[in-house]
C-alpha cells in the first residue's frame, strides 16, 4: 500500500483518570488524600519519568498500578487492561521494582527468581533466570544467600524478579537512592537495554539530572496532583529562563546594577545575570554592562535545568 495518511498513535501503555486515593485514618493519623484525582498517559516505549516532593503521591500511583494499594476512585488501564475489570492481565503486563527493600533473605538470588517465576505461571522451559542473573551483574552470587549480598545486589536482584514474566512495563520506585554511582550506571545500562528492545519504562527518582538525562517524558507530581507532563525538552524549555555568565575583564568586587536585570557575583569571578529569552536579548545586557563600565573577556548562555523547573512548580506552590 502507499497510503500515506499516518499511522494512529499505539494507545498508552499506562492511563490513568480521575485516580484517587485517600489512605483511611488510624488512631494515629488522620485521613490522607495522596491522590487528587490524576490523569496520566504513559506512552508506549516511552521511559517515563515521574517526579515530585517527598509525601507528593508518587509510591502510591505505583503501588495501585502493582497492585499493592486499592485507589478509592478514578480508573486505570495497565496495557490496556482495566484494573478493576481485568488485575490479573492488568499485574502480568508490569514488572514493579518498590521503594523499600523488602526481600526473604533465605533464599539465594536463583531460587528467588524460580520462585517469582512460578507465581507469575512462567513454564520452567521459558525461564530466563541465568540470563537476567547476568544481565544484572548477579550471575556469581546466583547460589549466594541474599542476606549476603550488598544493597546495590539487592537492589538489583529486585530489578531481576521484576523482569521474571517479561513484561512490557517496568516501574521502578526510586531505584537508585543510595546505589553508588558504578552501580547506577550499570543498572541504567540495562533498563536502557530493556527500553531499546520495547520495553516501556516508568520510573521516580530524587535524582533530577538523572531523570533528564534519561527520561524523554517527565511528569511532576505535587500534593497528589499532576503540575506538569510534558517531553523533557519541551518542560525545561518551556521555563523561558536562561542564566547569561559574563567574565569581566578586570576582576570587580561586587556587581553592577543592571536594572531591571540582577546580576551575581560568583565566587569565580563571574557575574551570573538571568533573563528571559522571550522578553530579553542578550544585546541589550551587554549595552547595560557596558553603559555600567564593564569591560566583558568572555561570556556563554545556560539553559535552565530541571532542576529550575522543579522548583518553579513545586516549591512555589508553597
Ligand atoms: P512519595 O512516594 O511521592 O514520597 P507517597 O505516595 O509515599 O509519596 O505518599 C503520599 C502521601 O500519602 C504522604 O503524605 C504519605 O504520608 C501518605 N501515605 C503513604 N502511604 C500511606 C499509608 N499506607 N497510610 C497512610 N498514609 C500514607
Ligand atoms: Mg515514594
Amino acid at each position: 500500500m502507499n497510503d500515506a495518511s499516518p499511522l494512529p498513535a499505539p494507545p498508552p501503555a499506562i492511563s490513568a483518570r480521575g485516580l484517587q486515593k485517600t489512605y483511611a485514618a488510624t488512631k494515629k493519623a488522620p485521613a490522607k488524600e495522596a491522590l487528587k484525582g490524576i490523569d496520566l498517559d504513559v506512552p508506549q516505549g516511552s521511559i517515563f519519568g515521574l517526579l515530585g516532593p517527598n509525601g507528593a503521591g508518587k509510591s502510591t500511583f505505583i503501588n495501585i498500578l502493582a497492585g499493592l494499594v486499592n485507589k478509592t476512585g478514578g480508573t486505570v488501564n495497565v496495557w490496556g487492561f482495566d484494573i478493576d475489570a481485568n488485575p490479573r492481565d492488568a499485574r502480568a503486563a508490569i514488572g514493579v521494582v518498590p521503594q523499600e527493600i523488602n526481600m526473604d533473605v533465605f533464599f539465594t538470588p536463583k531460587e528467588a527468581l524460580e520462585i517469582q517465576a512460578g507465581l507469575y505461571g512462567v513454564p520452567k522451559g521459558e525461564r530466563r533466570t541465568v540470563e537476567i542473573l547476568t544481565a544484572l551483574g548477579l550471575a556469581d552470587k546466583a547460589d549466594a544467600y541474599v542476606r549476603m549480598l550488598s544493597g546495590g545486589m539487592k537492589r538489583r536482584l529486585l530489578v531481576a524478579k521484576a523482569m521474571v514474566h517479561s513484561p512490557p512495563i517496568l516501574i521502578l520506585d526510586e531505584p537508585t537512592a543510595g546505589v553508588d554511582i558504578e552501580l547506577r550506571k550499570q543498572l541504567w545500562d540495562y533498563v536502557l537495554g530493556l527500553n531499546a528492545k520495547g520495553v516501556t519504562i516508568v520510573l521516580t527518582t530524587h535524582y533530577l539530572e538523572e531523570a533528564q538525562e534519561l527520561c524523554d517524558r517527565i511528569a511532576i507530581i505535587d500534593k497528589g496532583e499532576v503540575v506538569a507532563c510534558e517531553p523533557t525538552e519541551k518542560l525545561i524549555g518551556s521555563l523561558d529562563m536562561k542564566t547569561l555568565l559574563v567574565t569581566p575583564l578586570e576582576p570587580v568586587s561586587a556587581a553592577p546594577a543592571l536594572d531591571p536585570y540582577a546580576a551575581e557575583l560568583r565566587k569565580d569571578g563571574r557575574l551570573a545575570i538571568p533573563y528571559r529569552p522571550s522578553k530579553a536579548q542578550v544585546a541589550d545586557i551587554l549595552e547595560r554592562l557596558s553603559a555600567a563600565g564593564m569591560k566583558v573577556k568572555d561570556l556563554s548562555t545556560v539553559e535552565a535545568d530541571l532542576e529550575d523547573v522543579f522548583l518553579e512548580l513545586t516549591y512555589r506552590r508553597g
